[in-house]
């Protein structure tokens, strides 16, 4: 298994017929990256800000994420960078001074950057200086209107100004990607698609708050189930829409890893994944026994049935058939 793990690391993914399928890793400290290359990523398409918060519990000052992302950014060239902004807030760090009732669905992610700027200009300006490769991308996470997209492109916008006014070196403006975790998000993907430069899918925020199940609560983890019809279907309707839209389309979400998913987000159309980087080299194995098309057929009927014990049994035999 270590032998295959190696080979299939190196490899770029393609399924059957030839059709190539990008995997990033999901990150969430800058010594990871070391390890990426014998995994087989072929960058970072993920990685989770809000651990630099891990030290102080209070926002990393902008010197210190400079250095940390033109390191990151450094070491990973020219592969390329997603720096999601801070996801505080909700089940992760909790910022709110206030003991917030239901923390899911209170202060979090870019409701808080939006909130208290001296958090997002610190953040913005150390991932503006530190794109000195040219391969750094930032991404919002918890968008649920468009207003907060535009809110944080027009902040990426006066600083990349600003910044570029005042240094000779070579910067490139960052791509801006919007998470869709929110099923407010899959309802605007058209508008959204039209005004970011990629959009990346996160089944574990999408999951929780479309069937209004926790995320992280035992009692009601059998309802935490991401095969359910109504998570299915919006991931075809984002991962399509993003499509016509020519919108650059990820997944970065736990459901990246699980097999069954595979042929459907590829029947879906998806071409990029971003997983756990010890779950690449599966992936990149399992890409390859599928054709698109065999793929594509698999999704049109798993979006006709109408319960989450009949899309996995359907996909169950599909993949056990390959
Ligand atoms: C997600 O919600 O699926 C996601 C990738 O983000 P996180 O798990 O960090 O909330
Ligand atoms: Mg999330």
């Amino acid at each position: 298994r270590e032998a295959d793990d190696s080979i299939m690391a190196h490899r770029h993914a393609f399924t059957r017929c030839g059709v190539r399928i990008s995997v990033y890793s999901n990150i969430d400290f800058k010594e990871e990256i070391e390890h990426l290359d014998s995994m087989g990523a072929e960058g970072v398409g993920l990685f989770r800000t809000e651990n630099l918060f891990l030290d102080d519990l209070k926002p990393p000052k902008e010197a210190a994420q400079q250095e940390y992302y033109r390191k990151m950014g450094e070491m990973l060239a020219p592969k390329p960078l997603v720096i999601r902004l801070f996801d505080i807030g909700g089940d992760k760090l909790i910022y709110s001074p206030v003991k917030e009732p239901n923390p899911n669905l209170g202060w979090r992610g870019v409701r808080i950057l939006i909130d208290v700027p001296e958090i997002l200009d610190a953040q913005l300006q150390a991932v503006i200086r530190a794109n000195i490769h040219g391969n750094i991308d930032v991404l919002i996470p918890m968008i649920s209107s468009v207003e907060e997209i535009m809110h944080i492109k027009q902040a990426v916008e006066e600083h990349y100004k600003h910044i570029r006014s005042l240094t000779t070196e070579p910067l490139d403006k960052p791509g801006i990607g919007a998470m869709i975790e929110v099923p407010a998000a899959v309802e605007l993907i058209d508008e959204i698609t039209q005004i970011v430069d990629f959009v990346s899918i996160g089944t574990n925020d999408l999951t929780q708050y479309t069937l209004a199940v926790d995320r992280n609560n035992l009692i009601v983890q059998d309802l935490f189930e991401k095969f359910h019809p109504a998570v299915i279907r919006q991931l075809h309707r984002v991962i399509s829409t993003a499509q016509k839209n020519h919108c650059r389309v990820s997944l970065c979400g736990d459901m990246g890893s699980d097999p069954l998913a595979t042929p459907y987000l590829i029947g879906c159309g998806l071409r990029e994944f971003s997983i756990v980087s010890s779950d690449i080299p599966a992936l990149k194995a399992m890409v390859g026994k599928y054709t698109v098309e065999e793929c594509e057929a698999l999704a049109a009927e798993c979006l006709k049935l109408s319960s989450a014990s009949a899309i996995k049994a359907h996909l169950e035999a599909f993949v056990k058939a390959h």
